[in-house]
């Protein structure tokens, strides 16, 4: 399947399927034969489970860097220790970067692409669910201490290589973070695709061709709305759906401790509650979603620790409050998103809504 992506900066194309990582050395051997160099970037968990795998089908040389897995390479230590890697392999201007890994990798290699020698060719190989949105759209960032993705461009790479292979390997724990924002993709998009979410029981053994089609769709709704962008900058803040909320989870209580798409999952539910007052979503919906959450295992009770003026203080600090005002993506009816001015003391009777069921029990 090859999903084309438009933007102002370029148009590109991601390839999805199961062991395309082959096909792509074979259709690009000259353009890779072209660069002066080829470097791979890698995290150390992904590389170790798919070495021989990558060896085998990654067919051009290629030099290799490992930086640690997860969202500890998103630090200036790591871009620092790359940008060195590169310049003491004497790469160019004429060479090529890829990206093999999650969204943290793909985040730290895209903005590594944008700034050496002010910006090479990069490819990204990403080998989580998650990474089904966070490698198009050209979103590339690291972390300041004082706050997470602060640093960072908007840079896009020259292909998106998406091999479901590598998610075979895929713990259940980033099978749930993925798979929230893919579930996201559907509540923005299409309320039918929505209803096949309340067809399963579990994430933990979903069919191959399901998840494919899933990941095709997900993929879609984001380079459309990308695409959107181009006119009217609005259209991206709909992305967002369920993170004003969900961002708060997550910094309180804290990057790694909770998945970003555990965070998103949870943040969802406000975001549904609101769309019930705001928009003409049907009364119950968001009760029916949270049962399918807790059924799919998110675990909501952790925020139980998490006071609502702490996440309300989150949600006034987020890169996208403007003036202060908390800006909601929220939903007309399923697949209609709009952008809503909201009050904290809405979002606090929604937190406390979603307390209460939290308490009940499922
Ligand atoms: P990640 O890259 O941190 O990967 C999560 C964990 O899974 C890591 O430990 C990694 O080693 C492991 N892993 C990766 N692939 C694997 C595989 N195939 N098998 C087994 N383990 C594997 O996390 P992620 O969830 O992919 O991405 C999260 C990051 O993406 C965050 O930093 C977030 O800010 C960023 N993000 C960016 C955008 C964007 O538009 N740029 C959008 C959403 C999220
Ligand atoms: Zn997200």
């Amino acid at each position: 399947m090859i999903i084309p992506v438009k933007t102002n900066a370029s148009n590109y194309e991601v390839h999805l399927g199961e062991n395309i990582l082959e096909d792509f050395s074979k259709r690009n051997k000259k353009k890779l034969e072209n660069y002066d160099q080829l470097i791979m970037i890698s995290d150390e968990n992904v590389w170790n489970l798919h070495e021989s795998y990558v060896r085998k089908n990654f067919t051009a040389p290629f030099n290799l860097f490992l930086v640690p897995s997860g969202e500890s390479c998103k630090t200036f230590e790591s871009y620092f220790n790359v940008q060195s890697f590169l310049l003491q392999n004497g790469a160019s201007r004429n060479s090529a970067i890829f990206a093999l890994g999650g969204g943290a990798v793909g985040d730290l290699i895209g903005f590594v692409a944008a700034t050496f020698m002010r910006g090479i060719d990069f490819y990204q190989i990403p080998t989580t669910i998650l990474a089904h949105d966070s490698s198009v759209g050209g979103k590339t960032a690291i972390n300041h201490p004082l706050g997470k993705n602060m640093i960072g461009a908007f840079y896009q790479p020259q292909e998106v290589i998406y091999d479901v292979h590598f998610l075979k390997s895929l713990p259940l724990s980033e099978v749930k973070s993925g798979m929230a924002e893919v579930i996201k993709h559907s509540l923005i998009s299409d309320s039918e695709w929505v209803e096949e979410f309340f067809q399963i029981t579990s994430l933990s053994n979903l069919e191959k061709d399901q998840l494919l089609q899933w990941i095709n769709k997900g993929i879609r709704v984001k380079a459309k709305i990308v695409e959107m962008d181009e006119k009217e900058s609005n259209f991206r803040k709909y992305l967002n759906f369920g993170h004003t909320y969900g961002h708060a989870v997550e910094a309180a209580i804290g990057y790694g401790k909770i998945s970003h798409g555990e965070a998103v999952m949870i943040g969802m539910i406000p975001a549904l509650l609101l769309s019930e007052k705001y928009g003409q979503l049907p009364k119950g919906f968001a009760k029916r979603f949270y049962s399918l959450a807790n059924r799919l295992e998110y675990n909501f009770e952790q925020i139980l620790d998490c006071p609502f003026e702490q996440l309300a203080a989150y949600m006034q600090k987020d890169k996208k409050t403007i003036n202060k005002q908390l800006h909601f993506a929220l939903l007309e009816t399923i697949g209609k998103p709009f952008i809503q001015v909201v009050p904290v003391d809405a979002v606090r009777l929604c937190d406390e809504e979603l307390r209460q069921w939290i308490r009940e029990g499922k």
